[in-house]
């Protein structure tokens, strides 16, 4: 009888702890990695770089390549066109989380994004008409303000950005989702002006 309880319980040590490991694991797919910033204009410094090649990546391959450009006009994204932007957006995101799963999901969820939306014009038989009228530096527009926005361009909320950087306050030592010029967060901030 002793020996059937402590087979039992060694088993159900087992699925405990098989079940928090997957608890850790799903936790991990749900929250977003973390990025520790001093202060709130290196979080917006972050995203300017990761723009700024975006619309560098998106200039190589839809304004100075004239054959990818054409393919545009039935295809919208180019294959070439979704690697190139889905590895600069990866490599911005992984460089500093050093999340490859993360990263991946993300810049893949852009790619994905951007695809949809010329499918929409495509279904809809907009598509041949909207290319006739874009030049290639209008579609790198259309394009790079549709990935800012989509990432985070400080307008709106949710977006797909939110909760990634943090911050510590210089007062209090808590971590925060944002701190002011001061690098304190909207508490300390409120105790230091009364
Ligand atoms: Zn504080």
């Amino acid at each position: 009888m002793e020996r059937l309880a402590l087979c039992s319980k060694v088993l159900y040590d087992r699925d405990i702890l098989e079940k928090h490991k997957r608890i850790i694991e799903l936790e991990k797919k749900l929250i977003p990695p973390k990025i520790r910033f001093e202060r709130y204009e290196h979080w917006e410094q972050f995203k300017a770089e990761m723009y700024c090649d975006v619309h560098a990546v998106l200039e190589k391959w839809i304004v100075h390549n004239v054959l990818e450009h054409d393919h545009m006009s039935y295809q919208g994204l180019t294959f070439r066109q979704e690697n190139a932007l889905n590895e600069c957006i990866y490599e911005h995101l992984c460089t500093r989380t050093n999340d490859v799963e993360w990263s991946d999901k993300i810049s893949g969820r852009v790619i994905y994004s951007v695809r949809a939306m010329f499918n929409a014009m495509y279904k809809t038989q907009l598509w041949a008409f909207i290319y006739q009228l874009l030049s290639p530096e209008d579609i790198v527009e259309l394009i790079y303000e549709h990935v800012m926005w989509y990432l985070d361009d400080d307008s709106h909320y949710p977006c797909v950005l939110d909760n990634v950087a943090e911050f510590k306050c210089i007062e209090c030592g808590k971590i925060h989702d944002y701190i002011n010029e001061q690098q304190m967060c909207v508490e300390c901030e409120i105790t230091s002006s009364t």
